[in-house]
This record gives C-alpha cells, sequence and structure tokens, in this order.
C-alpha cells in the first residue's frame, strides 16, 4: 500500500532556508509520527525526543497519536534549538511569514499580503500570520498545494480561500454591492457589501453585512445573485476580500525574502 503524505510546514520552511534534518536516524522498526507537525518519522530518517516548553504542552493541535518524537525539522523551526537554527526559529516566531520551497518571505504589512493576493505563488506554500503576541504557528500551519484551496494560519484560525472564486466571482459580486449601497447612501464606501470584516481576533474573517443591504439590493435581480454569491465566501474569502477593496486601494508592494537557501537570517 502507497503512503499518502504530503510535506509539512516545519520542513518546508527548513529547507527554504537550506538547512539539514537534524537528530539522530529513527532506528524503527515501524514509522513513527511528529509530536508537533504530525511528519511520518521513517527508520533512517533524522528525529529526537520531544522535549518542549511548557507553553507548548497547552497548544491545541499538538500531540499527533501520543507521540514522545520531534521530525528532523520541527527543532530548526524553534527559538535556541538546532545548532544553526535560533535565526529561523526566531524569525518564525517573531515575524509573519510567507514559506514558499526557495524562499521564507516577510508578511508584516497589509502591502505584502495584498501582493500575495494579486501575485499568489507557485504551492507549495504555508503562510503563517500572527494574531496575538507570542503566538507559534509553523508547526501548525497548513501547507498550500493548489490555488483552489489556499489555506492561511491566522492566529488560531484557519482560512481557505479558493483564488478562482475569489478573483472571478466574489470581488466583481462584492464591488457591484458596493456599488448598489454606496448610491443608496450617497457616500463613498469601501466597495463592498459589509459593515465591518474581522482582521485580527478570532474568528477572522467574520463579517458584519451592512444593515442596509436589503434595501441597496432592492427587487434587482442580477443584484440578488451577486448577495447569494457574497454569501458564499468562506472567512478566508471575506478576509482576502476586505484587503483588495478598500475606499483607498492598497497598493502592493514586493516583500524581500528573509531567507533563501543561501541566506540564513543575516537581516535578522
Ligand atoms: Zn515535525
Amino acid at each position: 500500500m502507497s503512503e499518502v503524505t504530503w510535506i509539512r510546514a516545519p520542513e518546508l520552511a527548513a529547507r527554504a532556508a537550506g538547512y539539514e534534518p537534524v537528530g539522530v536516524p529513527w532506528i524503527g522498526p515501524e514509522p513513527t509520527t511528529c509530536y508537533l507537525c504530525g511528519r511520518p518519522i521513517r527508520p533512517g530518517e533524522m528525529h529526537s525526543e520531544a522535549k518542549l516548553p511548557s507553553s507548548f504542552v497547552d497548544q491545541p493541535g499538538a500531540g499527533w497519536g501520543g507521540s514522545h518524537h520531534l521530525c528532523g525539522f520541527c527543532p530548526l523551526v524553534f527559538k535556541r534549538q538546532g545548532p544553526d537554527g535560533a535565526p529561523l526559529g526566531n524569525t518564525l516566531q517573531k515575524t509573519n511569514t510567507l514559506v514558499c520551497k526557495d524562499a521564507i518571505y516577510p508578511m508584516n504589512k497589509n502591502v505584502h499580503l495584498v501582493w500575495f493576493l494579486l501575485h499568489t505563488p507557485e504551492p507549495p506554500f504555508a503562510m503563517c500570520i500572527t494574531t496575538a503576541k507570542s503566538q507559534h504557528l509553523i508547526w501548525k500551519a497548513p501547507v498550500t498545494l493548489d490555488h483552489e484551496a489556499m489555506q492561511l494560519q491566522v492566529g488560531d484560525s484557519r482560512l481557505l480561500i479558493r483564488r478562482g472564486f475569489l478573483f472571478g466571482q466574489l470581488i466583481p459580486a462584492a464591488t457591484r454591492l458596493g456599488g448598489a449601497l454606496e448610491k443608496l447612501l450617497g457616500r463613498k464606501r469601501a466597495p463592498h457589501p459589509f459593515a465591518s470584516i474581522r482582521n485580527n481576533d478570532a474568528p477572522v474573517g467574520a463579517a458584519t453585512m451592512h444593515p442596509r443591504i436589503m434595501e441597496a439590493v432592492g427587487d434587482d435581480p442580477s443584484l440578488h445573485e451577486d448577495l447569494s454569491v457574497v454569501m458564499q465566501a468562506t472567512n478566508g474569502e471575506t478576509w482576502a476580500m476586505g484587503l483588495l477593496l478598500r475606499q483607498n486601494a492598497i497598493e502592493p508592494e514586493t516583500p524581500d525574502p528573509l531567507f533563501t537557501h543561501d541566506k540564513k537570517g543575516d537581516k535578522q
């Protein structure tokens, strides 16, 4: 039986920054599982004992199958662990990041998030955005393998964005509804039908429709259709839409990578 597996975010980050796995070879005889990221550890692959700071013990999502082992990559994404792990672990803990196959980019500013949404890189990638101090998300961040099922870790929220739906359906429909609302209210506002969208606290992307939206839609059948499109949006898609549809548009800015295969955090 072939084993179904995929790359986890700590391995993606360590490989993007050019690190080799750390620890000692797992001698098996059966594969075990990484306590933090859930990566299978096969006989012969690097592993170490899971000795974790107490702050990790309570984390929801940790504790895969009662394992007491870490894969060769998770120690590298921790602060002060692994031979060269500190710069990588520090960065991933203190900075919002987009981890791609060959580079890790900062995602601390809205101009970078808009760049990501407009110029989404080829998968695989993982994104971690903190919503509170001392959130360490890389080990539980999902890895995106398909633009139509992008998954971003924003605090404890996991956002799903279907890129085709976002740009092909949601943004055009939201813009038309925003226009109808603007006409009704007689003043400029963000070109979408929401009164508020949660950006920084859970549940991220949850939004409240403008209280006068039904009045704005009236009996126009195409606006009713637009409204039903908007109702199908996930929290992730609403969150992304909120960044892309502003009264004063956010101009995208290409971020400089923090790490590549040849660059190990010298900007820290
Ligand atoms: Zn791991």
